[in-house]
């Protein structure tokens, strides 16, 4: 297939929320685009408005290596915080062994959700002394001191050019005003924690700046700098996350190496749920996992919450779900329908044209600020006009290659096509029945999965037995009672087949 090659010489731009501009992307060293995200805490399963941040970003780099720009991709894993040692402590575990299975949680989610995984993944607690190393620098610049009870704090004063990126005005700022709690949304700059020191009972190291353990905010600075230099070519987060923790980042990061952090930054918007933000207590909050047990399929979740531009807001509904999962079934059956069509010899030049534009207009859309939803368009369109073809006997045997090519290219980024659902959900329920949540499973499902593969082709069998006798009510019940267990019957000239919804 020739996608990567006809979009490697297309620049990507992106908005940049330091420059407030669209700005090309490019790897400043010349070999490979240096980009960190910030990842998750893991003290609890992600949520759907987390997935969102990381299936924009995972567009990113997919889209980058498609246009022949090679990606290093670092994400952090926050595996010690005040709620990771709150809730550790509420059931009596160290912290490391109550992180494990939301970590491993993450990773699986990942894989239900296509989501590439970062060329690195750097744990918190695996790099504590390069932390340390970046306050004692800080303490030398003059930027950190230590309070009576041994933590540190960054000397905000010390940073003049605070507040960059999210372009607040802190004016009204109060010098030495000190906050050392790793989320707080106060519309204030304070001097932040680097360094906590050791409550009694609490997880801690012992370093040369005392006992404790690190702020929130020194962890990337020190991850990013460490695997990624000095200067990255990219910084990318949720919007939640611009301040203060990205402004802390800078003020860390350049007190120290008087070089740019991070040279593009990128914020992904928050989604809501049904118009309305996504809380626990407005009964709309979502983990991936509770779409999976309601039923909802994983390329469809995929493909819902990549298929609204990451600047733009995203309103997550049910029905919007049903809408993707209509588009991957199209997709899906245009695809197998083209592989199997038989074609007469040669082309035809408006197919061969309307490919070719196809793939033009799908990456420079992308290329516009990935611009997800008018990449999404042309290639409908396309698939439009390949079906009325076949139908009416145009589509030739050349064509099929350069359609094919260009879906390859679309899948390339949204990765929607090979039907993995079925492998997605079963993880769930296994799961769920593990963690004794059988109650979340919607029935439907229970059904379905309760239905063995033997089981279905002896109905299977049975139908076109009834078939073969011209019992034609009784096959259409069969056919009829399977769709409704998600069972599809597909009859073609090589024989019938079934597949799960
Ligand atoms: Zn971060």
């Amino acid at each position: 297939m020739s996608t990567a090659i006809d979009a490697a010489t297309m620049t990507v731009h992106l908005f940049n929320t330091l420059t407030g501009e669209l700005d090309p992307l490019l790897p400043s060293d010349g070999k490979a685009f240096r980009m960190y995200a910030c990842g998750p805490t893991i003290y609890d399963y992600g949520h759907i408005g987390n997935f969102r941040t990381f299936l924009q970003i995972d567009v990113l780099r997919r889209f980058l290596k498609l246009t022949g720009t090679p990606v290093f991709h670092v994400m952090n894993i926050t595996d010690v915080d005040d709620r990771i040692i709150r809730n550790a402590a509420q059931a009596g575990l160290p912290i490391g062994q109550y992180t494990a299975p939301y970590e491993q949680a993450f990773f699986e989610d990942l894989e239900t959700l296509r989501i590439e995984r970062p060329e690195r993944i750097a744990r918190a607690t695996e790099h504590i002394s390069r932390m340390v190393e970046l306050i004692e620098k800080l303490a030398a610049a003059g930027a950190a001191y230590q309070t009576e009870d041994g933590s540190w704090y960054f000397r905000l004063s010390a940073f003049p050019a605070y507040g960059k990126l999210s372009k607040k005005d802190l004016s009204g700022m109060e010098d030495g005003a000190r906050v050392d709690l790793d989320e707080y949304e106060k519309d204030s700059a304070r001097d932040f924690a680097l360094w906590k020191a050791a409550k009694p009972g609490e997880t801690s190291w012992e370093t040369p700046i005392g006992r404790g353990r690190p702020g929130w905010h020194i962890e990337c600075s020190a991850m990013a700098m460490e695997y990624l230099g000095e200067s990255l070519d990219l910084h990318a987060g949720g919007e939640d996350l611009m301040f203060p923790h990205h402004e802390n980042e800078i003020a860390q990061s350049e007190t120290v190496t008087h070089k740019p952090f991070a040279l593009h930054w990128m914020h992904v918007r928050f989604l809501l749920v049904d118009g309305r933000k996504m809380s626990k207590s407005e009964g709309n909050f979502y983990t991936l996992r509770d779409l999976l047990l309601k039923g909802y399929k994983a390329s469809a979740i995929r493909l819902a919450l990549i298929s609204v531009p990451y600047r733009h807001q995203l309103n997550f509904t049910f029905e919007g779900l049903t809408a993707a999962a209509n588009e991957i079934e199209r997709l899906r059956t245009f695809s197998a329908r083209l592989k199997q069509a038989s074609l007469a010899p040669g082309e035809n030049p408006a197919l061969q044209q309307a490919a070719k534009k196809a793939q033009a207009d799908f990456i420079a859309e992308l290329a516009d600020d990935l611009n997800t939803a008018d990449a999404k368009a042309p290639i409908f369109e396309l698939v439009r006009a390949a079906n009325t073809a076949i139908d009416q006997g145009q589509l030739r045997a050349g064509d099929r290659e350069a359609i094919l090519a260009v879906l390859a290219g679309f899948d390339t980024v949204f990765d929607v096509l090979a039907d993995r659902d079925g492998e997605a959900t079963t993880r769930a329920i296994q799961w769920a029945q593990q963690a004794g949540r059988e109650a979340d499973i919607a029935s439907e499902l229970l059904d379905r999965q309760s239905l063995t593969d033997e089981a279905i082709d002896a109905l299977v069998a049975e139908r076109t037995q009834a078939k073969r006798q011209r019992n034609f009510a009784r096959a259409d019940q069969i056919r009829k009672d399977l769709a409704e267990r998600g069972i599809l019957i597909e009859d073609s000239k090589e024989g019938v087949r079934w597949k799960r919804k």
